[in-house]
């Protein structure tokens, strides 16, 4: 097993999760097989306690592991399927240490940072990077460990201890640093500085590590001395030191590298230059190639809590751009905060209210995602109001689907008090209720978490033709609450369909409006397994609906037959009859792929 370390140095959002993926894609484009780990030096255990308002989404894995969201971008990128342990914490480790010093393991020992915190880190990136990620058996050939948080933090201190003991373990040839620093450009003189980028290497080596490579972040590509001043002062060659200049897009990172031969520096310093060839990325540089021409929009409504981070919806965000680039058209999100078109607003602030319901009107299709607690509730539920009375299309992730179905009990059914318990434990008419899997006496651990399965049972439905006319799919999951079985009846009498649910039939998975053009409520989030080139299928049917091309890839679609899905074994395919299908416009305007919305919020590839 080789190792490839990217840490990060002078200011954090340097990019370095997207760095540290488009390395692990390069060196698979090289045929070798990449896993990768993600180390956060926080005390949570995990992710799974922590706001996305603050710190960007929960991402969630096959197995329930509730993680940073840099693991989705490794996912994406790598087209691999982690775990839990990929995704190391303080937290984490400490917890290990302590519950091996409580069962009285260290034979009375006293217990220490250094060695019994230290070893349980190497000891637990070496068994991680040992587990197969992507499919295939046995172990992958390298293996990307990303440090979170800059060089000289605090609390990364015990990790970089142990890197810098297991580097010298692992010994040379089998280990590759890459430090991440930026190179910043000061307006006046417009001259490229080099000192930040020296000083943080200077404090790495006191640390006791040494570079292989820089990567450094800079507006433009560094000029020849510039390298060279960073090559003498950082004794790092002039050949391994890489620019990371603004792109129009993400998607162009793992190019810009390969351009510049990191490859061949990685490779070099982990002594597989004869074994492995040279980077294929011939699709993933046209897909690039397409992101950055298209120019016919499709506009999509995200009615979800106000947020300014995009972050907090990265993979909704990723998912709907990975359809809309198969689609051929130019993804512009607008965000309209749920709140803001409840009936309060209209009085408090109704130039606020008006501008909001302008939004949701001015949109081509509807998209509620998944959230925890009432704020905003009665605005999503107005959103799925709107979409379904006027036809729009409409896609309900997780919370999305609740208020879907809260919305057709109340106004269809005129149940005008029904709700999820989780919003009103009183209500009458109980339409989303608490339905643990597991002991509803137990304390704690009750949320869903993870990969389950889904039936259809009515395989004529929209959803099923879009996963590729299959019988089942797994997707993941996160949430306590769930569509009330006692009432499928009455909202299946009045045209609600669930289409897909649960092996017991008992817990609803997918439900469709069938007289409706594009209106579909999922319990799980297709957004964690969508792929660039492999969209989701239900993000490709909601912007395939939006842009009046749904039937188009629903025909196409049929003649396309799996035995098995995975949720996202279709994309491929789709993506050919987007180009060729004869309705959708080559795309050939200039505009780059950076989006911005109203609200400042800008959406990148990946
Ligand atoms: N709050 C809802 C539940 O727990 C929905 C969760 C979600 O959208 N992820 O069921």
């Amino acid at each position: 097993m080789k190792y490839v370390l990217v840490t990060g140095g002078v200011v954090s959002g340097l990019g370095k999760g997207v760095t540290a993926s488009s390395i692990g894609l390069l060196l698979k484009a090289c045929g070798l097989r990449v896993t990768s780990i993600k180390i956060d030096p926080y005390l949570n255990t995990d992710a799974g306690t922590m706001s996305p308002f603050e710190h960007g989404e929960v991402f969630v894995l096959d197995d329930g592991g509730e993680v940073d969201l840099d693991l989705g971008n490794y996912e994406r990128f790598l087209d691999i399927k982690l775990t839990r342990d990929n995704n190391i914490t303080t937290g984490k480790i400490y917890q290990y240490v302590i519950d091996k010093e409580r069962r009285g393991d260290y034979l009375g020992k006293t217990v220490q940072v250094v060695p019994h915190i230290t070893d349980a880190i190497q000891e637990w990136i070496e068994r991680v990077a040992k587990v197969p990620v992507d499919g295939q058996e046995g172990p992958a050939d390298v293996c990307v460990i990303e440090l979170g948080g800059t060089i000289g933090d605090i609390e990364s201190m015990p990790f970089i201890e142990a890197l810098g003991q297991f580097s010298y373990r692992v010994g040379p040839g089998n280990f590759c640093l890459i430090h991440v620093s930026l190179v910043p450009v000061l307006n006046v003189v417009g001259e490229q500085k080099t000192k930040p980028t020296q000083h943080s290497v200077r404090g790495l080596r006191r640390l006791g590590l040494t570079p292989n490579i820089l990567a450094c972040r800079s507006t433009k590509a560094l000029e020849e001395n510039v390298k060279g001043k960073l090559a003498q002062f950082c004794h790092v060659p002039a050949e391994n030191i890489v620019t990371l200049y603004d792109v129009p897009n993400i998607w162009h990172i793992p190019l810009l590298l390969k351009d510049q031969k990191a490859h061949e520096a990685i490779l070099k310093g982990l002594n597989l230059l004869g074994v492995a060839r040279e980077p294929e990325l011939k699709e993933w540089t046209a897909r690039t190639k397409v992101f950055d021409k298209l120019h016919i929009p499709v506009t999509i409504a995200m009615v979800g809590k106000y947020t300014g981070l995009s972050d907090s919806y990265l993979s909704v965000l990723k998912a709907l751009l990975h359809a809309s680039v198969a689609c051929h058209r130019k993804l512009i999100v607008k965000w309209v905060a749920a709140s803001e078109l409840e009936d309060v607003a209209a009085e408090e602030a109704p130039d606020v209210y008006k501008a909001a319901w302008d939004c949701l009107k001015g949109a081509d299709g509807v998209l509620v995602p998944g959230g925890f607690g009432d704020r905003g509730v009665q605005g999503k539920i107005l959103a799925a109001k709107y979409a379904r009375e006027k036809n729009v299309p409409f896609l309900g992730i997780c919370l999305g689907m609740q208020i879907a179905v809260i919305e057709f009990a109340r106004s269809v059914l005129g149940l005008h008090d029904a709700d999820s318990t989780e919003f009103d434990p009183e209500t009458t008419n109980p339409c989303v209720i608490f339905m643990p899997e597991g002991s509803k006496t137990h304390m704690g651990g009750t949320m869903r978490l993870g990969s389950r399965r889904t039936y259809f049972n009515v395989s004529a439905c929209t959803s099923a033709k879009l996963y590729g006319n299959v019988s089942f799919v797994d997707e993941r999951h996160r949430h306590r609450y769930e569509v009330n079985p006692n009432i499928i009846s009455h909202l299946e009498n009045a045209g609600l369909s669930f289409v897909g649910r649960d092996e017991t039939g008992q817990r609803m998975e997918i439900v469709e409006l069938p007289s409706h053009p594009f209106f579909v409520g999922v319990q799980f989030h297709p957004e964690f397994k969508s792929r660039p080139g492999k969209p989701s299928a239900l993000f490709l049917g909601l912007i395939a609906a939006a842009c009046g091309r749904l039937e188009t890839v629903l025909h196409d679609n049929g003649h396309v037959k799996r035995s098995v899905s995975n949720g996202m074994s279709n994309g491929h395919t789709m993506v050919r009859m987007c180009k060729n299908g004869g309705t959708m416009k080559s795309a050939n305007g200039s505009v780059n792929g950076v989006y911005r919305n109203g609200n400042g919020v800008h959406l990148e590839g990946n």
